[in-house]
């Protein structure tokens, strides 16, 4: 069931005139437009003229220079720029922007209305907006747009490493989608059959037209946006992140933070999430290769740490943040009751495991495509280092309560 209607949603070189005429006939009286200095160049200058032409009183906040992050400092530097008057914010900008503009019109109470201006990720029309908080990557569930208004030549503008960073976020639900039928098998996690379609059909629009994406056509970026904006959609009808996000999200996350920790600058999320979706597809691969035997002889072999040295794990991974993880991991609290309860799930299930893994693309095929539209396809292309890659693999699970492949895999001791 969808939460909310976003009416009308438009891709196409007209967007900003049906932006105009939208606004013109509904009964807002102003907005603001939220921005940073290259999006208002590249289109909140625009869409605020736009907006005036409706009749709006307009008002604009262009964040000040620097790297912009959904944090704590970039929140409050639109607060404080916000009105008790304000009736609707538009944001102008790429995921960042959107998702800071969708968390403060939620929290104010009152619409937003997104103006993408890049085809970077998936998140413009859905209802989570993906927050920096005392340092953890964290998904604050808010609101979705009225309507989004994306404007081709504006998304064709956009630097070319942003386009393939939408694609990889786009191909991270190869594994998002094998993740969630895992758990389904064996965390009972809710599963929705018609999303997982639809989710699928998104992906291979974009595989079959990775080429014009990769070279930015008009049309390559138009299907890459509709994808985007079909996988956005899937999110706010199921309600959670979970038809979208496995452990390849984990692990872009996981890098994400640590960057930040490390003082270094940020990397696009869907650039990190295409490197560690090929990580992903070589691990499905290793579990395809297991043979009922092997299973229980794996099985059988692994013995899991105990709590304190887990404890002790999450704290070397993560610092300061360790405790809050801690405290909110329900996979911490694994007695042998549970974890013999999982075992007997992965044996009575191992034929659809194994049908699951192999449906998966190898990781060569998964790092073919990413290279077929432009898009980075190892840890070391994103400047990190094997020992960031092995420390994803090892502790990125810990950040969300779901049954993917990952923790599939230290039942079957599998280890990097
Ligand atoms: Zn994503």
């Amino acid at each position: 069931m969808r939460m909310a209607e976003i009416n009308p949603i438009v891709v196409s070189d007209s967007a900003y005139d049906e932006l105009e005429q939208y606004l013109r006939k509904e009964a807002f009286t102003n907005c603001t437009v939220v921005s940073d200095e290259q999006t208002h160049a590249a289109a909140g200058a625009e869409v605020a003229a736009r907006a005036r032409a409706a009749g709006l009183r307009v008002r604009e906040i262009v964040l000040s220079p620097g790297e912009v992050v959904a944090d704590e400092v970039r929140l409050i530097e639109i607060l404080r720029q916000t009105s008790p008057e304000d009736e609707l914010f538009i944001a102008a900008g790429s995921g960042t922007i959107t998702d800071m503009t969708r968390f403060v019109s939620f929290k104010l109470g009152v619409p937003f209305v997104s103006c993408p201006t890049a085809a970077s990720v998936d998140g413009f029309t859905s209802i989570g907006a993906p927050l920096v908080l005392k340092g953890i990557k964290q998904t604050v569930i808010s609101q979705p747009p009225l309507a989004m208004f994306a404007d081709t030549n504006v998304l064709c503008g956009a630097p070319p490493e942003m386009t393939a960073a939408g694609y990889g976020d786009i191909i991270g639900k190869i594994t998002s989608l094998a993740d969630w039928k895992i758990g389904r098998l064996l965390w009972n996690e809710p599963y929705d059959e018609s999303i997982a379609e639809r989710t699928q059909k998104a992906i291979d629009a974009c595989v079959k037209h990775r080429h014009e994406i990769g070279t930015g056509t008009a049309a390559g970026v138009e299907i890459l946006m509709h994808a985007l904006v079909e996988s956005g959609l899937c999110l706010v009808d199921f309600g959670e992140s979970r038809p979208a996000s496995g452990a390849e999200h984990h692990l872009s996350h996981f890098w994400e933070m640590q960057l930040l920790r490390d003082g270094r600058p940020a990397i696009l999320h869907g650039a990190k999430v295409g490197v560690a979706t090929v990580i992903i597809a070589q691990l499905y691969e290793r579990i395809a290769s297991i043979s009922r035997e092997g299973l229980a002889e794996r099985l059988a072999g692994v013995h899991f740490p105990s709590l304190s040295s887990e404890k002790d794990a999450i704290h070397s991974a993560y610092g300061s943040y360790a405790e809050q993880l801690i405290q909110s991991s329900d996979f911490l609290d694994f007695d042998q009751e549970k974890v013999r309860e999982i075992r007997e799930r992965i044996v009575k299930h191992w034929g659809e495991i194994q049908d699951i893994a192999a449906a998966v693309p190898k990781a060569r095929e998964v790092a073919g495509l990413l290279r077929d539209a432009d898009a980075p396809t190892t840890a070391s292309d994103l400047g990190l280092s094997a020992e960031l890659e092995n420390a994803a693999y090892r502790y990125a699970h810990y950040l969300r309560n779901r049954f993917t492949s990952v923790k599939l895999a230290r039942f079957l001791g599998i280890h990097s």
